[in-house]
């Protein structure tokens, strides 16, 4: 699947977000090993201590079908969902990510023109691991 697929399926799943009091749509795909892609949104709570980002919808959504083995994620989003500045994953997120995946993930970013691509590990440097806790 290449990037643009990808960002793809992050835009249509920004669609779905639910984001009444930020108005900051967020759409995220993440590319599993085996080729499947597992989609989220942001999903916030008006108690905000519980909102969900879109990057952890698609990590949580994998993990339960029983997927561990990610290569990549696109996201993307913006306010009232018009994407013109890269969305990058918050600190939690990086997190979450880096449980499964800290080393090669690919973040793919799309700003309305232009891709651009990191690895987990440059946004997210010396993480703490499950390496960590062994
Ligand atoms: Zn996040």
């Amino acid at each position: 699947m290449s990037d643009m697929e990808l960002i793809g399926a992050a835009l249509e799943a920004m669609k779905n977000a639910y984001a009444p009091y930020s108005n900051f749509l967020v759409g995220a795909a993440l590319l599993c090993a085996d080729g499947s892609v597992y989609t989220g949104c942001n999903v916030e709570n008006a108690t905000f201590g519980a909102t969900n980002c879109a990057e952890r919808t698609a990590v949580f959504k994998a993990v339960s079908e029983g997927k561990r083995d990610f290569k990549a994620i696109a996201v993307v989003g913006g306010k009232n969902g018009t994407v013109d500045a890269f969305c990058t994953p918050c600190g939690i997120c990086r997190q979450v990510l880096c449980e499964f995946a800290c080393e090669n993930l690919l973040i793919v970013l799309f700003d309305g023109k232009n891709v651009k691509t990191h690895t987990l590990a440059e946004l997210l440097p010396l993480a703490f691991t499950p390496e960590n806790v062994k």
